[in-house]
């Protein structure tokens, strides 16, 4: 079928709305009729070739050696159209979030209850289909890569059913797309990853998306204090909406102006990094204000190319801190999307606050713009 399509053809190119062709599902697919995308700076990230593998693996995996043309999006939520042979889990009309990491539930991660690192994780960056290795998505002659293996800038996707989560018909679609990916994350990255108890002091540097699921995720764990750092005043103001009791611009800020006082030169039990862009003096900044003891998590995902960060290593070890990486806020896909959607619809949980607007499929390069300059807290592309 022909489907618009929000597509990037080159590095630093722009979202271009083109006519696609996306064949029907083989075996184990889905066709979703979407609903709502969300667009998170992964997206830019993946368009300023970013999120990428190197070009000898990408020729391994997928027949050329760049990632390019390209589908983008990775979070949102539609319903199911049609089912391929061999579906087991999802039916026609059954409302669906999707996952940027598919959960095959057979692979030693996911039986081990950890299918946010489940092994077809490793076919996220581009490449065929990974129920049978052929393409579904062309441009023309050529065949198109989709981000995670979704592509949710597209009226339509065809995808396997491991990266589908299926969500009762009454909980919103817009919110389900939110917390697909971005909300989700920053909330593990807090519960999960970050072990935040009650009484800890956290701190939250970069308050967008994941930033505001992060301060939602400490809130909700009984953080007594959530510091929420932002070079931008509008995400701190919107921070202290949802739960952060205390804002400021920079590390240095909280730790002259608010921690001394705060908990009396303790520091930070967690802190808990979502920015956009994660650059290496920012994670000796974060170590800077935890306590000893304490946990730095990093859930900002850095350029590709990134290998060397500032850390001093000997306050590290003298402090016994831990610095620790997660995807998906270490928490199960099918577990914390429901679980968050639930905790929306009974008016306990922030995701609408966080829509700063909603775009066209035409607009996914305006919407780009206004994630960059700041505008956007979160944009929200509706089909
Ligand atoms: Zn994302
Ligand atoms: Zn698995």
């Amino acid at each position: 079928m022909k489907v618009n399509a929000a597509v990037v053809t080159e590095e630093y190119g722009p979202w271009r709305t083109e006519v696609i062709e996306i064949d029907e599902p083989h075996a184990h697919e889905v066709k979703v009729k979407m609903a709502y995308s969300g667009l998170c700076f992964s997206d830019e990230s993946l368009r300023h070739g970013n999120i990428t593998l190197d070009p000898e693996v990408l020729e391994m995996i997928s027949g050329r050696r760049t990632m390019f043309p390209v589908v983008g999006g990775h979070e949102g939520s539609g319903i199911v159209e049609s089912v391929g042979p061999e579906v087991t889990t999802l039916a026609p009309g059954d409302h669906v979030a999707v996952s940027f990491i598919p959960s095959c539930g057979k692979c030693e991660y996911c039986v081990s209850g950890r299918s946010y690192i489940c092994d077809w994780g490793a076919t996220t960056v581009a490449g065929p289909m990974i129920s049978d290795g052929t393409w579904r998505y062309h441009l023309g002659e050529e065949n198109l890569n989709r981000m995670c293996q979704l592509g949710t800038f597209a009226e339509y996707m065809v995808v396997h059913e491991a990266s589908l989560i299926r969500v009762e018909p009454w909980l919103d679609l817009r919110a389900a797309a939110l917390i697909s990916c971005g909300v989700s994350t920053g909330f593990g990255s807090a519960v999960n990853r970050g072990g935040v108890k009650p009484g800890d002091t956290v701190a939250v540097i970069g308050c967008g998306g994941v930033g505001s699921g992060a301060i939602q995720g400490a809130v909700m764990a009984g953080a007594r204090a959530v510091i929420a750092i932002d070079t931008n005043q509008s995400k701190i103001d919107r921070a202290l909406k949802i739960g952060a009791t205390h804002g400021c611009a920079t590390t240095l800020d909280a730790a002259f102006n608010i921690l001394p006082e705060l908990t009396w030169g303790k520091l930070c039990d967690v802190v808990i990094i979502t920015v956009d862009n994660l650059t290496s003096e920012l994670v000796e900044q974060a170590r800077s204000i935890t306590a000893k003891g304490g946990v730095v998590v990093i859930t900002s995902a850095a350029a590709h190319h990134l290998t060397t960060i500032e850390l001093n290593v000997f306050m590290l070890s003298m402090t016994n801190q831990e610095i620790r990486g997660t995807v998906f806020g270490s928490e199960n896909p099918r577990i914390q999307v429901p679980r968050l959607l639930r905790l929306h619809h009974e008016g306990k949980f922030f995701i609408d606050e966080l829509i700063t607007r909603e775009y066209s499929i035409d607009e996914v390069q305006k919407a780009a713009d206004d994630l960059a300059s700041g505008e956007n807290l979160r944009g929200v592309i509706r089909f």
